[in-house]
């Protein structure tokens, strides 16, 4: 079950860019970043750029605990990007955090939320090429693409072409410029989220992973940022050049797990996303039960939507720790976690046939573990109904899913799952609901993980699959 740990993505990017010189953006990029915190809480940092000179603070650890109002106050400045990490395989040292600065002949930093699929193939080449890598993190590839292309003698935007025609993956990246330039490209598909909105009071542009991020700053939004384009906000104008064209694959993880329920991603509410999917799970093998349980938190509007649909009361069934929310203190044991962060309300719950909604299962661990909590606290009949179908391939664009292997539903029916978790019955949403729910047409969204059907650029890299080390 997709409670808090097992399947996580990597980060989130927001900017602030004023037009007026005395404004100071440094807060309004803390209020953006702690609004995105729920994307990556490993490390984050804010990069500006001061009196022409760029600057960066990072820390290991929460918005909330890296940045204070000394901090913050030292960071004064009308422009600047900020970020927050999620990494998956002990990377979470302070060398990978973001953003990360490039000495070249324009200096610049840049963060980004995504993952480089041919990392390794192009880490060699710069390797060969004479730069040398101080973190094992996808930006630093980013960035010393870039360099190099600045080197030649290209300009800021050429140089990111050159850089984008070499990237293979998932890329939504903020760069800071020197020359005062807030650069903002996307890869061509699409895969994660990257919005920009305009703060008035600030005379602002506001780029940022989800809209809940520009609701934050109370800035209005404008529109996704299209995939495959480049856009340069400098001197309160954005100029855009679309470099490629591609259907597009925007991630369905981004509306069933994600994104935050009061964000619109490409134009679809995930509220409303996560309310008709527990509507479609109620319609999906009825059974009687007493109550309907979320498993916090993702699954709460989905277990609304089921009980508007059933007749079946919605009931908080645990106790929820939200400070075992902590990744790099993180055990690996996710079974160990759900326990750390999850009780169940064994006076609510006793002797009662509940319908327990979750939005995924990926290795199993967790859901074993919650179920045989439930079953400790004397619940009769667990009926399990998850959101997102069966995960059945491991993501290489930016989520941290296992291999195949280590995946429950490879290879396995949904009756020998149910006997693994131990449930009295198991209900998973299909594909095509899941389509219909998110409403926009099936050949624009990434579904792989579900069907195993990849991109074809993908197809050199597949079984190779790295650890995420932003
Ligand atoms: S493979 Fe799955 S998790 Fe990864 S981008 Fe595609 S839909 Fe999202």
């Amino acid at each position: 079950m997709a409670t808090p740990m097992n399947c996580r993505e990597s980060c989130a990017v927001f900017s602030v860019s004023s037009n007026l010189d005395e404004v100071d953006v440094s807060p309004v990029i803390f209020g953006g970043l702690l609004a995105l915190q729920h994307r990556g809480q490993e490390s984050t940092g804010i990069t500006v750029l001061k009196n022409g000179k760029i600057q960066t603070f990072k820390g290991l650890g929460l918005a909330i605990e890296v940045f204070n109002h000394n901090i913050l106050k030292s960071l004064s400045a009308p422009i600047g990007i900020g970020h927050v990490r999620y990494s998956t395989y002990g990377s979470s040292d302070i060398i990978n955090a973001q953003p990360m600065e490039f000495e070249s002949k324009l200096k610049f930093a840049l963060c980004f939320n995504g993952t480089i699929v041919n990392y390794e193939e192009l880490r060699v080449e710069l390797e060969h090429d004479g730069y040398v890598f101080k973190t094992t993190s996808d930006s630093e590839v980013i960035g010393f693409l870039i360099s190099k292309a600045l080197k030649r003698s290209l300009n800021l935007t050429d140089a990111i072409i050159y850089g984008m025609e070499k990237l293979r993956g998932a890329y939504s990246v903020l760069l800071l410029a020197e020359d005062g330039s807030i650069v903002v490209f996307r890869d061509m598909y699409g895969f994660r989220p990257l919005c920009v909105g305009y703060l008035k009071d600030l005379e602002a542009y506001v780029f940022s992973s989800e809209t809940s991020g520009l609701d934050a700053v109370d800035a209005t939004f404008i529109e996704d940022i299209p995939p495959g384009s480049i856009n340069v906000l400098k001197d309160s104008e954005i100029t855009r050049l679309k470099v490629y064209s591609s259907k597009h694959a925007h991630c369905m993880f981004e509306w069933v797990y994600f994104s935050r329920q009061d964000s619109t991603v490409e134009g679809v509410n995930v509220f409303s996303v996560r309310w008709k999917l527990g509507e479609k799970l109620a319609e999906l093998n009825p059974v009687e039960a007493d109550y309907v349980v979320p498993v916090p938190e993702t699954s709460r509007i989905a277990a609304l939507g089921f009980s508007s649909k059933s007749g079946i009361p919605v009931m908080e069934g645990f106790g929820v720790n939200r400070y075992a929310l902590r990744t790099f203190i993180m055990p690996r044991d996710r079974g160990y976690f759900a326990r750390l962060k999850l009780n169940p309300l064994k006076q609510v719950l006793e002797g009662k046939r509940i319908i327990l909604i979750d939005d995924s299962i990926v290795r199993g661990t967790t859901s074993k573990a919650i179920v045989s909590m439930l079953r400790k606290a004397g619940v009769k009949e667990i009926h399990l109904k998850i959101t997102c179908p069966p995960l059945i391939a491991p993501c290489y664009m930016g989520v941290d899913f296992p291999t195949s292997e280590e995946l429950i539903a490879y290879g396995k029916s949904v009756e020998d799952i149910r006997k693994l978790i131990g449930v009295d019955s198991l209900t998973y949403m299909t594909i095509d609901y899941l389509v219909e729910a998110i409403g926009l047409p099936k050949d624009e969204l990434c579904l792989a993980c579900l069907t195993g059907e990849y991109p074809e650029w993908i197809k050199p890299f597949l079984g190779k699959k790295r650890a995420i080390r932003k």
